[in-house]
């Protein structure tokens, strides 16, 4: 079941359009120096490859800038512009046929400087993102937070400073006339970042980018992110995320999608289910579902697409096919050193475990459209 939806303006970043219904799409950053086309471009190529749908370039310097146009040519994804501190990089990313550019409130410059780029964007029929972030906000909106605050008192006065901040940009940005904005209001803590989100989404119609920023390693990131994104998007908050990880930003990717599917955002296909295991459990079960796993992504990077399914790998016949009784397929432990085969919670045959994968895969195949 898909959650609601919240409803809000669309924008485009290229070939995407962002909000209300549209599908949440999924967008990372390259990590290289921008100053290197071929390195951006390879690791596009790749962030594309593992289901990236947009993707963001720093842009540091004038060097960078002009970078843009032959990356963007090349990119078979809409690429967005992180500009800070300088209106010109961004003038220079607009004349230079970016999908997108992502300001910071405040620090773009002077209101002139905004205007100019504001004015730039919609003649060339491009959004931008404004993006509040905890570790960058303007002073102006840093007293806010005092030391003697407590925590929860930090996360809501922090939440309501990031939502002050973008809102703020977002206005002199709609004084200019221009609307094609989506908004983040980073924290790199869960608590704060769902509660400005939270707010944000009551009173502005904005589409949102959702992401937890500096949230750590593979492992930190996948449990911040899981639950700041995933709580946020069961709410039907979110129309773009971003996996923030110390790492490479493929992992980010498969991070995301885990999410999106979890959210009910994208239906998981096929989906697998596995048993914690326990003191019943006597075969191999890590090694199944790992092998399992293996051959799904295998199959799919080949390009080959499943039935809406679920398959249950499972550690032994007294629970596991009950336990996975609308489990399309599954395999279970029997024993030592063997395996059930189960359809629809149906016995289809006992195997040892050198056969029990070679049919598990037999019967997985079937499951392809
Ligand atoms: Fe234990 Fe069997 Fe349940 Fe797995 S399916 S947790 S082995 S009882």
């Amino acid at each position: 079941m898909l959650p609601q939806r919240r409803k809000t303006r669309v924008v485009k970043v290229g070939n995407i359009y962002i909000g209300s219904n549209h599908p949440v799409s999924i967008q990372s950053m390259t990590n290289t120096d921008t100053r290197d086309c071929q390195a951006t471009l390879k690791q596009i190529s790749s962030l594309e490859k593992a289901g990236c749908e947009i993707v963001r370039i720093a842009i540091p310097d004038m060097e960078a800038a002009n970078n843009i146009e032959n990356i963007v040519k090349k990119s078979k994804i809409p690429v967005i512009a992180d500009i800070h501190f300088d209106h010109k990089l961004a003038l220079t990313a607009i004349n230079s046929g970016i999908h997108g550019i992502r300001i910071n409130p405040g620090n773009i410059g002077s209101a002139d400087k905004v205007k100019s780029v504001a004015e730039s964007a919609a003649a060339a029929g491009i959004s931008i993102r404004v993006g509040a972030n905890s570790g960058s906000l303007s002073k102006k909106f840093q007293h806010k937070v005092t030391d003697n605050n407590t925590n929860t008192d930090k996360a809501i006065k922090l939440a309501n400073a990031l939502v002050d901040s973008a809102m703020e940009q977002c206005e002199l940005l709609e004084k200019y006339g221009f609307k094609d904005i989506k908004v983040s209001l980073k924290a790199s803590d869960t608590l704060t970042t769902v509660a400005a989100y939270r707010k944000f989404s009551k009173i502005a119609d904005y589409p949102l980018h959702i992401g937890v920023t500096e949230a750590g390693t593979q492992f930190q990131s996948t449990v911040k992110s899981s639950i700041g994104i995933g709580s946020l998007l069961i709410d039907g908050i979110g129309d773009t995320i971003r996996v923030s990880v110390t790492g490479t930003p493929e992992s980010e990717i498969k991070i995301a999608k885990a999410i999106l599917e979890n959210s009910g955002h994208l239906h998981p296909c096929p989906e697998i289910i596995s048993c914690p295991t326990c003191g019943r459990t006597e075969i191999n079960l890590i090694e199944m579902v790992e092998k399992t796993e293996t051959l799904i992504n295998s199959l799919k990077a080949e390009g080959k697409k499943f039935k809406p399914s679920k398959i249950a790998v499972m550690g032994c016949a007294v629970n596991g096919p009950g336990e996975a009784k609308d489990a399309d397929i599954g395999i279970a432990g029997a024993g030592k050193s063997s395996f059930i085969l189960f359809r629809s919670g149906k016995t289809i045959g006992v195997y040892t475990a050198d056969k029990a994968f070679q049919k598990f895969e037999e019967e997985i195949k079937k499951l392809l459209l």
